[in-house]
């Protein structure tokens, strides 16, 4: 779901750099032929998120949640020419199809793809990570922040995607279901942790920034 108003959205889109051919033909054919085709993350996000890459110029990215390969080409866009991003999904079909956008964006050398369970693929992974975008699993959210912490630099960042769950953390607790708990608890964990800085970002779906301090 989408917070803002179409209006002001469609306002905010023509006054914001136009996407990219490579991201447009993307984000075309994963509604024509990918399952789930909301969890790309647009052009107001995606872009949101490059530029987020442009101010920090992290050297390292670290992405859970692959899907086709939409946020990791825009957060990519924004690192120094010597950046690197590793990127984890644990849907083997959708490997080719992302291998194959981030060709086209002549992005193949600087995103690393692994296919498997983020948990698991996150113990053959070594920070120290600048920028971490978190994107899977809504359940697991709290686990992965706890996974990727010390590989986290101090003064690194965190960015986690759906922190809102189309409102639904605002629902009555009988109601909500488990990705809502889940997405509740994360949201107050990180509220509740001393040695984090944090905003929820209410664009789209919801973004928490969270700072390592
Ligand atoms: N970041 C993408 C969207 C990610 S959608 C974008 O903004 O365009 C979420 C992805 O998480 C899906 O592709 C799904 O396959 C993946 N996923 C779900 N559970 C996972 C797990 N346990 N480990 C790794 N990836 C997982
Ligand atoms: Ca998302």
């Amino acid at each position: 779901m989408d917070f803002l108003d179409k209006k002001i959205e469609a306002y905010a889109l023509n006054h914001s750099s136009p996407e990219s051919d490579v991201l447009k033909e993307l984000n075309r054919e994963t509604n024509a032929k990918v399952l789930y085709p909301r969890m790309l993350s647009g052009h107001l996000q995606g872009k949101f998120l490059e530029m987020i890459s442009w101010m920090i110029r992290p050297k390292r990215v670290l992405e859970i949640g692959t899907y086709t390969g939409y946020s990791a080409i825009c957060m990519a866009g924004g690192m120094p020419k010597d950046g690197v991003l590793d990127t984890i999904d644990i849907n083997e079909e959708l490997e080719g199809f992302a291998r194959a956008y981030i060709q086209k964006a002549g992005e193949e050398d600087r995103i690393i793809q692994h296919t498997g369970d983020a948990a698991e693929v996150l113990n053959n992974l070594e920070g120290p990570y600048d920028l971490i975008f978190i994107d899977a699993d809504k359940e697991s959210y709290t686990k992965y922040l706890d996974l990727v912490w010390s590989k986290l630099r101090i003064g690194g960042f965190v960015i986690a995607d759906n922190v809102l769950w189309s409102g639904k953390v605002l629902e009555e607790g009988s109601k909500r279901d488990k990705d809502t708990q889940a997405l509740i608890k994360f949201n107050k964990y990180v509220q509740d942790r001393g040695d984090i800085d944090n905003i929820l970002l209410p664009i789209r779906d919801g973004l928490m920034i969270i700072r390592k301090k």
